[in-house]
């Protein structure tokens, strides 16, 4: 079953230089493993403790194993965070960046970004971000790219469109957009890492 809809995503990839997060937050041991039996080993996941719990061990057994930070990060869980993941998409401000440099200064990061102006959601402004990645290059701290969770009642077009350009004007050459429900969209606006979760999986 995940067989049929990797073929799907893999042959809506194909073509577009981008790379897929399986997004296995909240799945079975059983998926997990059918996921890596068909030779998958990035995955995304989106809380640290869950993804401690999952991972862990199967970081022994699968060298190659990739694992992306794709959910919200506090402070005082970035240094787990920093043992068990390659990659974090959600960096958006200044503490977290300090944090993160501190444990980790070569981890790969991607700066979110709250295309949609959403209160409720993570993300910094399209106003502060040139600010923010003047800091996090100041710092140090390792930008490839930028992130962004356009709004759900808001078609993504312009959200993935505003990212490209952005991430353009910052030389950025990694935008980690697209979930399961636009990450063909997303390819066709420059997506380079597209989280795809359900759409693999199947429902939570
Ligand atoms: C859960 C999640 C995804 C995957 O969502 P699907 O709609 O299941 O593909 C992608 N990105 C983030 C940030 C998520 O939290």
């Amino acid at each position: 079953m995940i067989s049929d809809s990797l073929k799907i995503i893999r042959s809506a990839v194909d073509g577009f230089d981008a790379q897929l997060i399986a997004v296995s937050k909240q799945q079975s041991d059983e998926k997990i493993n059918e996921a890596l039996d068909l030779g998958l080993r990035t995955f995304g996941e989106n809380r640290v403790q869950e993804a401690q719990s999952r991972w862990a061990h199967r970081r022994d057994l699968y060298s190659d194993l990739k694992l992306h930070l794709i959910g919200p990060l506090q402070t005082n869980k970035v240094k787990d965070a920093c043992t068990l993941f390659n990659c974090i998409h959600t960096l958006d401000r200044e503490k977290l960046a300090r944090a993160i440099y501190k444990h980790a200064p070569d981890m790969p990061c991607f700066i979110q970004v709250n295309t949609g102006n959403e209160p409720q959601k993570a993300g910094i402004s399209l106003e502060n971000l040139d600010n923010f990645h003047q800091f996090c290059v100041d710092l140090g701290i390792k930008i490839i790219g930028l992130m962004c969770i356009p709004p759900l009642d808001d078609r993504p077009d312009s959200h993935f469109k505003t990212l490209e350009e952005r991430a353009r004007s910052l030389n950025l050459p990694n935008l980690s957009m697209g979930m399961s429900g636009d990450y063909d969209i997303a390819l066709e606006y420059g997506a380079t890492h597209i989280r795809v979760g359900s759409k693999l999986f199947g429902k939570r």
